[in-house]
């Protein structure tokens, strides 16, 4: 990618041109050259990769091998422990939702960035709920997107009905988003009033960004295009008109990834991370950072989200 394909691009959140520089990353997850600026408006602060990747040339980012969208789970011995991570994941998620709204049959449920819809088939599953998602990515051969209504596309494409979702979640979608503003508002759009939305996006201001500087996992450049703290996430839904319930210095995701794609970042300086070599190396320092890791709700290590209502 030479810089000349880039394009410059205003501030989110206001608009502004006037920004400066924050920090520089490489595409340390998939090890593609090229590096890629972040700065920080000099309006608002909001920190976000400027210049991006055209829309039309991210998708060659999110190949076969993106951790999210891989249908296949092959890791040998260790497939179970694999598949029971990201099962607990799901769990994880269903938890954080069920304690700001019921889940019950009908339930009309949208998963923004549901990738291959695990999310969704996991409450369905256990809650009966109609599970609808959207990815810009076709992953509807996927086995587990068979009993979800998937719409491929970008989210404020997507033909849905106004005031039909009792809750819209977010996961990791946010911080991907090319007009995070647009999607919120087709979020307030699409939801019933009295509606949940919930988000998880990496935090800036956490421990694991101190800690790693430009090799922290949650610049995930170039696919991460706003880099949120919990000041700018906060404004970004008021502005949309949503009302802030609860907002939690952690998220489903777990924090180790983290801990863990940051040490391997910073040893491997941008020469990309093989997932499947690091399996073992992955689940033997997942126990060694238990003692840190079972404190994560308190120690602001990574994540965060936010739950937020559309007022009545
Ligand atoms: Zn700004």
């Amino acid at each position: 990618m030479t810089t000349t394909t880039l394009e410059a691009v205003p501030c989110y959140l206001c608009g502004s041109h006037a920004s400066r520089e924050f920090v520089h990353a490489e595409d340390d997850l998939g090890g593609t050259p090229g590096r890629f600026r972040f700065v920080r408006c000099l309006n608002c602060n909001l920190a976000y990769q400027n210049p991006r990747v055209p829309l039309d040339r991210i998708g060659a980012y999110y190949d076969d091998t993106y951790i999210a969208h891989r249908k296949k789970r092959n890791w040998g011995v260790l497939t179970p422990l694999f598949e029971r991570a990201m099962n607990k994941l799901d769990e994880d998620k269903a938890a954080i939702v069920a304690r700001y709204i019921d889940l019950v049959p009908g339930t009309e449920v949208l998963d923004v960035g549901c990738a291959v819809g695990t999310f969704l088939t996991h409450l369905k599953k256990t809650r009966g709920i109609r599970a609808t998602g959207v990815d810009f990515k076709d992953l509807s051969s996927a086995a587990t997107l068979q009993d979800v209504e998937f719409h491929c596309g970008l989210f404020y494409d997507a033909d849905l009905a106004a005031g039909r979702f009792d809750l819209v979640t977010m996961w990791h979608f946010l911080e991907h988003d090319y007009d995070p503003m647009r999607s919120l508002a087709t979020a307030h759009r699409v939801m019933r009033p009295g509606a949940t939305l919930v988000i998880e996006v990496p935090r800036l201001d956490s421990r694991t960004f101190s800690w790693f500087g430009d090799r922290w996992p949650g610049l995930q450049a170039p696919q991460h295009t706003v880099l949120y703290d919990r000041e700018s996430l906060l404004r970004a839904v008021q502005r949309c008109g949503f009302e802030v319930v609860d907002y939690l210095p952690y998220g489903a995701f777990p924090a180790y990834f983290y801990l863990f794609t940051g040490a391997a970042f910073w040893l491997l300086k941008g020469r990309g991370l093989n997932l499947d070599k690091a399996i073992v190396p992955y689940f033997v320092g997942q126990l060694l950072a238990l003692p840190l890791t079972l404190f994560e709700r308190r120690l602001n290590l990574a994540m965060q989200t936010v739950i937020c209502r559309r007022p009545l």
